[in-house]
């Protein structure tokens, strides 16, 4: 392909985008397709020789789409949603043509210096606590009026920094030197990962070594392996899995712990489980907490959690995959209420913030306890820039790395914050309609109330008629939804995800949901 070819097949493949989202309605939701069925429609090896655009893109239609779930679909109500947008299409299209691989500032400056600016901005939006933000003297001394300045002392004088087992504290001097200062809080700092999985995997990676730095420190003849068999994670029963999964990686003992009433750690089984541990000798090291858990968006209680791993030196982070993006309006902030004790906080704009898949903002507030776990440094990846400048390599798992700030640099000033923020208050306004449609049915039960944009339904009675009025809803393939257990009870997760839902769309769903509710229950009745 020429030039002059890719921008006439550059400009047909917009058109098919915009034809794809503009008529999705067409189509069934999900592929009525049996595993395996790819394999026979294509050659077994490939081409030896160049083959035209025209027949790729017909082989598209024919093949690819067929075994399409369509993510982006209004009845599509699985998972969380699935963000997209034009600016953040636009953004990726941009960073593909660019073809850079920002592993270090020297790899490409400007890479780097945006996603960095971007974690800020999002910081900001969301009002994380000022320990993740990274220190520019440029703003801070600008912006530092009063009100600022008492957010910050009450944030210094909150915040978990041990002694003990604190990393880097020559580096919060050389942090400072230039304003002579010593601003232990600015050594947070956010970055971009592919997934809240890793994340979470290198919050997990950062807690470990400095668990077993500390304890090495403190015991000179304990080995490393030694500590690492002891070592203990928490988090609940309705985590994601990606925590379970970060513990087999990381080879530390995940405990999964039982929530409450309202499906939330509470601090109380938090403290017991770490006193039977420590009784038994094990090491406690970490605490990975959820606001908006994907089973049924329910809160752990940070306030409860942080003030214990602030006493037992544990480091705690807080997984906000999906919810995080709430904190862009101030009604929803409350959720947050504790975050000022973590340690680190994730949260998916390729979630509900109208960014494509992938982006993953991860704040640190000791951005040197990652850099202590993850970095090294082999010749052919030094410059002469590495004292001053991020390399965001050291921060996360892999080296190389797309250009994923320029979708949120576009995004974010397409829509702007009130945009946005006109985007999450709509889901959540819809998931009420949705629940007030429900509620319409007694035949029907909502459980664990309307938390954002996600409902929790089921019909009354055993699971098994759930589970029946799923199956019939999802084989249907006109709408798509996930199930989800908690406390024993199986229900049935109706998630807003559609970019531009309407109370339509709600009303839509509710009435295939009626339909299929009567045909299970008169064929459990016969
Ligand atoms: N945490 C929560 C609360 C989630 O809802 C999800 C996915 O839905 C994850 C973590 C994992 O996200 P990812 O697919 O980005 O690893």
């Amino acid at each position: 392909m020429d030039d002059a070819e890719f921008r006439r097949r550059g400009k047909e493949m917009i058109d098919y985008i915009a034809d794809y989202l503009k008529n999705i309605n067409d189509r069934r939701v999900t592929p009525e397709v049996e595993p395996g069925y790819l394999r026979p429609m294509l050659p077994k090896n490939a081409p030896e020789k160049s083959e035209k655009w025209d027949d790729i893109m017909k082989d598209l239609e024919r093949t690819i789409m067929p075994g399409i779930t369509h993510w982006q679909h209004p009845r599509f109500h699985a998972y969380f949603p699935a963000g997209n947008s034009y600016p953040s299409i636009l953004g990726d299209m941009l960073s593909s043509g660019l073809g850079i691989v920002g592993f270090s500032w020297a790899a490409s400056p400007a890479c780097t210096e945006l996603e960095t600016i971007m974690l800020d901005w999002i910081g900001r939006m969301m009002a994380l606590p000022v320990g993740f933000l990274p220190f520019d003297p440029k703003r801070d001394n600008k912006d530092s009026d009063d009100e600022e300045e008492e957010e910050e002392e009450e944030e210094e004088e909150l915040s978990p920094e041990s002694d003990e087992e604190s990393s880097g504290d020559n580096l919060h001097e050389t942090m400072s030197n230039g304003h002579g200062q010593k601003q232990t809080r600015h050594i947070g700092g956010g970055v971009l990962l592919g997934s809240a999985s890793e994340c979470i995997l290198v919050a997990m990676l950062a807690a470990r070594t400095k668990k077993i730095t500390s304890k090495r420190q403190a015991d000179p003849l304990m080995e490393d392996g030694q500590i690492l068999a002891r070592l203990v994670c928490y988090t609940s029963k309705l985590a994601h899995s990606c925590v379970e999964k970060a513990g087999l990686i990381a080879m530390v003992r995940v405990r999964q712990l039982a929530v409450d009433e309202h499906f939330s750690l509470r601090g109380k089984t938090l403290e017991e489980c770490i006193r039977a541990d420590k009784e038994k000798g094990l090491i406690p090291f970490l605490v990975s907490g959820t606001v908006g858990t994907t089973s049924c968006c329910s809160y752990d209680n940070l306030e409860e959690i942080g003030e214990i791993c602030q006493r037992e030196k544990l480091w705690f982070h807080v997984d906000g995959a999906y919810a995080g993006s709430a904190f862009l309006c101030e009604e929803h902030r409350y959720i947050m209420k504790g975050l000022h004790y973590a340690d680190s906080f994730n949260t998916n704009p390729n979630k509900w913030l109208l960014m494509n898949f992938d982006c993953s903002c991860f704040w640190v507030r000791d951005k040197f306890a990652l850099i202590n776990a993850m970095s090294v440094d082999p010749l052919y990846l030094q410059h002469k820039h590495a004292q001053k400048a991020v390399d965001y390599r050291h921060w996360g798992v892999a080296l190389s790395r797309r250009f994923r700030s320029l979708k949120l640099w576009f995004t974010i000033r397409s829509y702007g914050i009130e945009g946005l923020r006109h985007y999450i208050r709509e889901h959540c306004r819809l998931a009420k309609v949705f629940a007030s449609l429900i509620s319409t049915d007694n035949r029907f039960e909502i459980i664990g109330g309307v938390t954002l944009g996600l409902v929790c339904f089921r019909l009354k009675g055993s699971n098994k008629l759930s589970q029946k009025l799923l199956l019939s809803l999802n084989d249907s393939g006109c709408i798509h939804m996930v199930p989800s257990m908690v406390n024993d009870i199986y229900i049935i997760r109706f998630a807003v995800c559609a970019k531009y839902a309407t109370d339509d769309d709600m009303h839509v769903a509710f009435r295939i949901i009626q339909e299929h509710a009567n045909d299970v229950l008169e064929e459990y009745r016969a």
